[in-house]
């Protein structure tokens, strides 16, 4: 099996002016590309070349093979983080929707998650990854380092964004922290967290 390039779910200007067609060239189109042909080297030859990606991920991560894992991870955590965000996205979950009533019960108020999530994308020292996570039903807020996914450490996630300074620099430069607002405040995509919820 030949991994391929997942299609974006909008095009690669649905997001502007928020994140600009310019930034989803390269971040889509040669970041996401290079871990997909990336991979596809690797593991030609190898038994990971008939694995499907979820399975390559758990593989390369409980064999300790960090080439394979990171390009494997790479193109799993960026085809979730294209589907965490939407065109006229953003802002609360609706009241009275799963996902709200689980921010809720979690976090004890969205404006507690929110304060939660913008921290661990803003002290990901370096490059990596801020998550909402359904942990047994209970959802938590996690960061991980440059490749390294919750998917390998039991839990379902539900939201990702993208704190390597790739994602936000052509729109924000070194300002991280107004491209973590705009994230939260313009395209989050609570329907993709439902979705996610749902199977958890
Ligand atoms: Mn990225």
């Amino acid at each position: 099996m030949t991994i391929s390039l997942p299609a974006l779910p909008y095009a690669r200007d649905a997001l502007a002016p928020h994140i600009s067609s310019e930034t989803l060239d390269y971040h889509y189109g040669k970041h996401h590309q290079a871990y997909v042909d990336n991979l596809n080297g690797l593991i030609d030859g190898t038994p990971h070349a008939d694995a499907d990606l979820e399975t390559i991920v758990h593989a390369s991560a409980k064999a300790g093979e960090a080439g394979i894992f990171n390009n494997a991870a790479q193109i799993w955590n960026h085809t979730f983080y294209w589907h965490s965000m939407a065109p006229n996205g953003g802002g609360a979950p609706a009241a009275g929707s799963a996902i709200a009533k689980a921010i809720d019960d979690s976090f004890g108020s969205y404006d507690a998650f929110k304060e939660a999530f913008a921290t661990a994308g803003k002290t990901q020292f370096g490059s990596g990854w801020a998550w909402l996570v359904s942990n047994n039903g209970k959802l938590e807020v996690r960061k991980t380092a440059n490749a390294e996914t919750p998917l390998t450490d039991g839990v379902t996630p539900l939201i990702t964004m993208d704190v390597w300074e790739h994602a936000y620099y052509l729109d924000y430069q070194n300002k991280r922290p107004g491209y973590i607002d705009v994230f939260l405040d313009s395209l989050v995509n609570w329907s993709f967290a439902e979705e996610n919820l749902a199977k958890a």
